[in-house]
């Protein structure tokens, strides 16, 4: 292997541009933006914002792809070859694009190579197998007649993806849409452009996709917004949070009214029943499933409901893992937690945990850490308050960092209410030997992946995406298929 981070200083000092119509070119307008390392906050590159007019001309690209193009028409076989060999050029590169994201996101590079970037290559061979197995029915309609459907392409589609997993998120879209004959334009986080840019370098020079399949623009809300708004853009995809979820279908119904499907924020529950099975491996599992990844992930249990015999306890051991957690460098060893994103995401995090303070007791963390090399950086303490009651702010509100929040229960009808009372629906844990609790708590739980006796289980042919104000449509396995493609009925008289 070679020196990846040498090769990352190396490639860094080129400035990044759009991908449009098979070929690089420069933001039109003056804006710039640059993305910086949360681990020191110097800044890494920078990078000209894409404006309406360079979004209107991806999207007429992928248009034009979509509707004249050779790629919607490319026998399936093809297709997914192509997609195979995306999976391949990520695998090849892996330590490349893994070095970039823990380089512009702050998670350990262990996170990076063990999570982000096998799943980010391997969604492409998942769905690579689907290309040729979604397709129509004929339906039992009256005599005299034929009724048939086709599944089509939506046509040129706008994926927007946050920074939490830049890289993997880009990747399920990415391969869930150009599965199914699509052709996009996709834009990353403005914090994190790294990884989905150096993809884009891997596409051009090593997988021959046709002009205009993928396009790739770079900027904040401001490109977003132009792709929420396209008229020529038939559909967009985005992941990210609640409230920007409503400026998308916003600018979607102000438009053309594109199809949207959006992946939201989440405030998920865990309860931990005291008859448990395996209490030690449950609070071990709690506390990696919530502060792994600094706990930027959405489906993370953010509220922890326990019940009353076990509460104490609990407590005090997740305390005590909070307070042995190092906070550090995302490429020394030793670190077992990275600095949050961005600086302005970092201070949320911190109001929070001011307003944690005066909302519950804190049991752990509660500061940020800024000890010897981290002085710099944006790292957050593990932070865990105990005694929330569940309508305080810190338990409703989405925080996205490494803070816990437990509240007891008494009996099961109270931990199913407490962990429904919330405006969000994405995930909900529960922990039982008991195995009629188990079912009759998981059908009652208003979430849209409910997790039994091991919190957060992912895999590609299991349905990804929420209930309530945390999105519609699902991500993942065949459900997603429907979400990029459109069903056309078809009568023949006879
Ligand atoms: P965000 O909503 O701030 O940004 C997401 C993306 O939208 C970025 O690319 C951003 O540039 C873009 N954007 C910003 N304003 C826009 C606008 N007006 N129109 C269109 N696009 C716009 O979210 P974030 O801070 O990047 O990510 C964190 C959020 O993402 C959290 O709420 C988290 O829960 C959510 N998330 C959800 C899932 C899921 O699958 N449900 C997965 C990961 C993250
Ligand atoms: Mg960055």
């Amino acid at each position: 292997m070679h020196d990846t981070r040498a090769w990352a200083r190396q490639w860094l000092q080129t400035p990044r541009n759009l991908y449009i119509d098979g070929g690089w070119r420069s933001a039109s307008g003056a804006r710039t933006l640059a993305t910086v390392d949360p681990a020191d906050q110097s800044t890494l590159t920078t990078y000209g914002v894409a404006n309406e007019v360079d979004v209107e001309a991806a999207a007429a690209a992928a248009r034009r792809a979509s509707r004249a193009g050779d790629w919607p028409r490319m026998a399936r076989r093809d297709r997914g070859k192509l997609l195979q060999r995306i999976a391949a050029v990520i695998r090849d590169h892996a330590d490349e694009l893994a070095t970039l994201e823990s380089l512009d996101n702050g998670k350990l590079l262990r996170e990076s190579v063990e999570d982000d970037l096998p799943e980010s290559a391997d969604v492409f061979d998942y769905y690579a197998g689907w290309v040729d197995k979604h397709y129509g029915e004929t339906c039992p309609v009256g005599h005299g007649f034929i009724n048939y459907t086709v599944h089509e392409p939506v046509g040129a589609c706008g994926l927007i993806v946050p920074w939490n997993f830049p890289l993997l998120m880009a990747c399920w879209k990415l391969a869930m849409a150009l599965a199914c004959g699509n052709t996009v334009v996709i834009k990353p986080s403005e914090h994190t452009p790294l990884s989905l840019s150096r993809l884009f370098e891997l596409l051009d020079e090593r997988v021959a996709l046709p002009p205009g399949v993928v396009n790739l623009v770079l900027g904040d809300g401001e490109t977003g917004a132009a792709i929420a708004r396209s008229p020529r853009l038939d559909k967009v995809a985005f992941t990210g949070s609640t409230r920007t979820g409503r400026a998308v279908l916003a600018g979607a119904a102000a438009s053309n009214l594109k199809r949207v499907s959006l992946e939201l924020g989440g405030k998920s529950p865990n309860i931990l029943f005291a008859d448990l099975p395996d209490r030690d491996a449950a609070v071990a599992r709690v506390y990696a499933a919530l502060f792994s990844h600094k706990g930027e992930k959405c489906s993370e249990p953010t509220r922890l409901l326990v019940q009353r015999p076990l509460y104490d306890n609990v407590v005090a051991e997740l305390a005590a893992m909070a307070e042995a957690a190092v906070c550090g460098h995302p490429f020394a060893p030793t670190s077992q937690q990275g600095p949050q994103c961005h600086r302005a995401h970092f201070e949320s995090v911190m109001r929070y945990v001011e307003l944690g303070r005066a909302e519950g007791r804190l049991v752990a963390g509660g500061v940020a850490d800024t000890r010897g090399e981290n002085a710099n950086g944006l790292f957050v303490r593990p932070t865990i308050f105990a005694d929330v009651d569940n309508s305080a702010r810190v338990a409703q509100e989405e925080i996205f960092g490494p803070v816990l929040v437990i509240t007891p229960f008494e009996d099961e009808d109270e931990a199913v209410r407490l962990a429904n009372e919330t405006s969000y629906g994405l995930a909900a844990g529960l922990y039982t030997a008991d195995v009629s609790r188990a079912h009759r708590v998981a059908s009652r739980l208003d979430a849209g992946m409910v997790f039994v006796n091991r919190y957060g289980c992912y895999d590609f042919a299991s349905p990804f995406g929420g209930f309530k104000q945390s999105g519609h449509g699902k991500e993942l396995g065949r459900h997603s298929l429907a979400e990029f493609t459109r069903t056309k009925s078809i009568w023949i008289a006879l």
